[in-house]
């Protein structure tokens, strides 16, 4: 009865496990939650502060559709300041949350059948986007050390897009510019687009975020993703933004314009204040997750068990051994512990499993404990 469109995707794999996890938590048992996906800080007052001030002022009336003109001129400074990148607010479209950008960007570049290069693992929705488009995901699975992939090897006449996040969900792993550059001459040499999620982007501990929409030849070829809610805690407010050639930014528009309209006007007016105003309180909850990741990290060497180089974001990748849907139902079930299966992020690593460490620093001893008595 309902379409192939929807059908073609299952419910996020992520969700659901924060829903059992919720459920026993409920039933008052002592749920340590290793699979969210947000920051665990609160959103900044001074952004607060702006909303509230906005809806006092009576802004909350519709906006135009990719998003108010002080909001547009904002990101763009951003672009260019932090990131090297000229993209007026012609080119820049706001939307309720990243994710949302993301499935606009592809349900307007994506057509029945085009194929589109996501690297194995990624984040859940990229996958969803593509087939509800119509479009065939080609995965492609990471060397062994998680800093390059053979791109090249899956190149074919119908490639159209390739997707990728750095740093990223779920490897935590930060891009090396090899890696941005071989994307690069790809691109250029078989006249293809590049959907770059720059979320984590100053969720970093070693490294630097460098944006491949910067690289020679490549501003009229990225869709550059980004958001509010890692770096801001806004995860809940759903603001977030894209930047790429005007035909692609209007066709986005126009999705939008029939569909949500816009992110909700006084959230725009919130999101002006956080991208202008004082940023350092990034730089603590930076520490703290660099100081809750080396935890994990220590913990997880003396365990014995291997896992993905966690450069940046807050999650680390690790090989259980075993059939990830079957660890994480048994560690919650047993353990109480909500971890998030591999399986969930493509195709090659069944045995692995996500551990968020957007928790404190208590609930990761905690987890420790619990995975050394589970694992025997
Ligand atoms: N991109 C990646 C890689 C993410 O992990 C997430 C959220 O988990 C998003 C985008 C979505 O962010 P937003 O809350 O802005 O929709």
């Amino acid at each position: 009865m309902t379409s192939r469109r929807v059908n073609a995707v299952s419910p996020s794999a992520t969700l659901r496990i924060s829903e059992a996890a919720k459920q026993l938590r409920r039933e008052g048992k002592p749920v340590v939650d290793m699979s969210v996906g947000e920051p665990d800080f609160p959103t900044p007052a001074f952004i607060i502060d702006a909303a509230y001030r906005a809806m006092k002022e009576g802004k909350v009336f519709y906006t135009p559709t990719k998003g108010i003109p002080e909001l547009l001129e904002a990101i763009s400074w951003k672009l260019k300041e932090e990131n090297g990148l000229e993209f007026p607010p012609e080119n820049i479209i706001v939307t309720p949350g990243a994710k949302y950008a993301i499935f606009e960007a592809i349900m307007c570049l994506i057509d029945e059948g085009d194929e589109v290069i996501l690297l194995d693992p990624s984040w859940v929705t990229y996958e969803a986007c593509v087939l509800m488009a119509g479009g065939k995901v080609v995965w492609v699975s990471h060397d062994e050390d998680f800093r390059d992939a053979p791109v090249e090897e899956h190149i074919t006449p119908k490639t159209k897009l390739i997707v990728f996040n750095s740093p990223s969900n779920p490897l935590g792993v930060v891009y090396p510019d090899s890696f941005l550059k071989k994307l690069r001459d790809l691109a250029v040499d078989h006249d293809l687009f590049v959907m770059s999620d720059e979320i984590y982007e100053k969720i970093i501990f070693e490294g630097e975020h460098k944006s491949v929409a910067s690289l020679d030849g490549m501003f009229e070829r990225t869709i550059v993703i980004n958001g509010l809610s890692k770096t801001y805690s806004m995860t809940g407010w759903r603001i977030g933004y894209a930047a790429a050639r005007e035909d692609i930014i209007k066709a986005m528009a126009r999705m939008q314009s029939h569909s949500v309209s816009h992110p909700s006007s006084f959230v725009q007016y919130a999101a002006v204040e956080a991208i202008r105003g004082d940023q350092s309180f990034i730089g603590d909850m930076v520490a703290e997750f660099k100081a809750r990741r080396d935890m994990l990290m220590e913990g997880l060497d003396e365990l014995g068990i291997r896992y993905a180089p966690p450069h940046g974001a807050f999650y680390v990748f690790m090989d259980v051994g075993e059939d990830s849907l079957d660890f994480c139902e048994r560690f919650l079930r047993e353990s109480y512990v909500a971890t998030t299966p591999g399986a969930a992020f493509g195709k090659s690593y069944n045995s692995w499993v996500r551990l968020s460490y957007a928790t404190s620093r208590s609930n990761i001893e905690e987890m420790l404990r619990r995975l050394k008595n589970f694992i025997g």
